[in-house]
């Protein structure tokens, strides 16, 4: 009989979607029960069908999967933080590097064969710290149902926030810094934003922090052009150690996009610096800065491995951001070229370059898609590093014409890097190896550097 809302099944959980939920089948259609992990045996609501697949709930769970560990967090089932809090480290790796190798078949195309043969083992995190790697969090700031301003991140699926004074992936000093705005607010009876009117004043709390240099930056996201009492904000927090940057960001849009296209400076510099290996890099709030640090010296020396420089190489960095893969690569090549959308960022590429003494490189503001390449030196090797989109199709044509002997793709969703990897082997080059990086643990998403050939 089929089944329908709130008939109880008992489900063996057998795979993991893309979203961390478990997936179990029944009368062989999937069912999808967040909170259940592949392994568990459970008894599941059903709270949702579909044509051909359905969705549920775990009601109990009647034997245990052997991944399954006590959460970390005790938020972990009401925050859409983080998703595999209850997966031990371990299952966690072999979860996420079964899925590049599943997408490289199912989307890319590869030979299962060749797949084993160029896919490395997942580089996580020495000795299995998952905790406070992040170097940057960014709170939505809302107002619960008696009035009071409270930080902290999205529900699953939705725009609530659930109150998180210290979350566990992310630096200490967020608990002060939080705390000092939501009193600060209080004081002044400031107001948060709400999405579903638009109105109220503060929208987000962007903080960052330079583990090997301990500055820290704040960046608060207004919808309005001005902060009242900014004075008081700023002795509040410049008073923490390591507070080196205090800005706030314009974003009077009413949209789900974060910061606004203007940011004002109002404490210190408008950037912090921090260092990848032997090179330093100042970070403004808008910037895209690889979140895991520990891990980011140990994926940027696979890119560098990969792109196997000797000196006389030109180099393209396709999505460079503040140009971190361009001067990690620019001590070991002739010349670099970067390029990226986010205008501040070029402008912190640049900087960059000149303060750690590189004359060989140059940054251009654009879209990788869009550039006209014809003034760039050809290229010997590509870098690329997308969003989790990937590449357009347009830059990745502009790639096969630019006919680079080696191409490095830098990758943070497996998913569309397959898609894109399937285009440029048609086109004439042939994958050598991929290795996946745990740069996001107990999240459900997975880095991965590629290597391909001519
Ligand atoms: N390689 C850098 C940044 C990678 S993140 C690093 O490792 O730090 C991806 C970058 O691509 C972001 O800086 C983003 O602003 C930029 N970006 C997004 N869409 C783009 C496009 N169409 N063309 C160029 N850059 C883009």
């Amino acid at each position: 009989m089929a089944l329908k809302k709130n008939d109880e099944i008992e489900l063996k959980i057998t795979d993991i979607g893309v979203n961390g939920e478990g997936i179990g089948k029944h009368d062989g259609q999937a069912v999808f029960v967040q909170g259940a992990l592949p392994g568990d045996t459970i008894r599941a609501g059903i709270t949702k069908v579909k044509k051909s697949y359905m969705y549920a709930r775990v009601i109990k769970i009647i034997s245990p999967s052997p991944d399954r560990i006590e959460p970390a967090c005790s938020l972990s089932k009401k925050c859409g933080g983080c998703a595999l809090q209850d997966m031990s480290y371990s299952a966690e790796l072999r979860m996420k590097e079964n899925k590049v190798r599943s997408d490289l078949i199912r989307i890319g195309g590869f030979p299962a064969e060749e797949v084993d043969r160029i896919l490395k083992p997942i580089v996580g995190m020495e000795g299995d710290a998952v905790e406070r790697y992040r170097n940057k969090a960014q709170f939505p700031v809302g107002t619960d149902r008696e009035g009071h301003v409270v930080t902290g991140f999205f529900a699953n699926h939705s725009h609530r926030i659930v109150p998180v004074k210290d979350c566990t992936m992310c630096m200490e000093e967020n608990v002060v810094i939080t705390g000092a705005i939501r009193d600060f607010m209080a004081m002044h009876r400031i107001s948060a934003y709400d999405e579903e009117t638009g109105k109220g004043l503060i929208r987000h709390i962007l903080i960052r922090k330079g583990f090997s240099t301990g500055d820290l930056m704040v960046c608060l996201v207004i919808n309005g052009d001005s902060l009242p009492h900014e004075a008081d904000l700023i002795s509040a927090l410049s008073a923490i150690e390591g507070m080196r940057s205090i800005s706030i960001n314009i974003n009077i849009k009413r949209n789900n996009v974060i910061m606004g296209d203007r940011t004002e400076n109002i404490f210190g510099q408008p950037f912090i610096t921090d260092f990848i290996g032997d090179v330093k890099y100042r970070i403004s709030p808008r910037s895209f800065f690889q979140v895991n640090p520990a891990q980011t010296i140990r994926l940027y020396s696979k890119a560098l491995e990969y792109a196997s420089l000797s000196g006389n190489e030109t180099v393209w960095d396709l999505y460079c951001g503040i140009g971190t893969i361009s001067l990690f690569l620019a001590g070991h090549a002739a010349k670099v070229y970067g390029v990226e959308v986010i205008p501040e960022a070029i402008e912190d590429a640049k900087q960059n370059a000149f303060i750690n003494g590189f004359d060989n490189t140059e940054f251009f503001v654009g879209k990788a898609e869009d550039m006209d390449y014809t003034g760039f030196k050809k290229p010997d090797v590509i870098v690329v590093d997308p969003p989790r989109k990937g590449c357009d199709t347009l830059c990745l044509n502009a790639i096969l014409s630019a006919e680079p002997d080696r191409i490095v793709y830098i990758s943070c969703d497996p998913a569309t890097l397959s898609r894109d990897l399937k285009i440029l082997t048609a086109g004439g080059y042939r994958l050598l190896e991929a290795t996946p990086f745990d740069q996001f643990p107990r999240s459900v998403h997975c880095e991965c550097a590629c290597l391909l050939t001519r």
